[in-house]
């Protein structure tokens, strides 16, 4: 996760895919029952996908590629925080986590550039 979110912070593209990604992936290969295979999964992936593309203000689709600057990376932050994403999380076991985040200004996460305050 350290290395996907080092990549992006420094300008690497992103592709929307159907299903586990970059971050998610490796743990599908190793858990018995991951996760990201739960049948709630896609249902909550489409809704997320029509949020990102409320909050960015344009259609986002599968295959599509962009690079997650901060721009971008403060619009998503601030909708989440707000709630826009409440839709799309409602059943997911991490929200708590999410929310917390959040809350706290996203304060020591990875994804941020050099120059973004911690
Ligand atoms: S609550 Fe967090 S981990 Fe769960 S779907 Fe939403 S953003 Fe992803």
């Amino acid at each position: 996760m350290t290395a996907t979110a080092g990549r992006l912070v420094s300008g690497a593209t992103a592709e929307i895919v159907d299903g586990p990604d970059d971050i998610c992936a490796p743990l599908c290969r190793v858990e018995e029952h991951p996760h990201c295979h739960e049948a709630t999964v896609p249902e909550r992936d489409r809704r997320a996908l029509a949020l990102v593309a409320a909050a960015l203000g344009r259609p986002v689709g599968t295959g599509d590629r962009f690079v997650l600057d901060g721009m971008i990376r403060a619009r998503l932050r601030a909708a989440y925080r707000d709630g826009a994403f409440e839709p799309a999380c409602a059943l997911c076991e991490w929200q708590p986590l999410c929310r917390d985040i959040a809350a706290g200004g996203y304060a020591g996460t990875l994804f941020r550039a050099a120059d973004e305050p911690a």
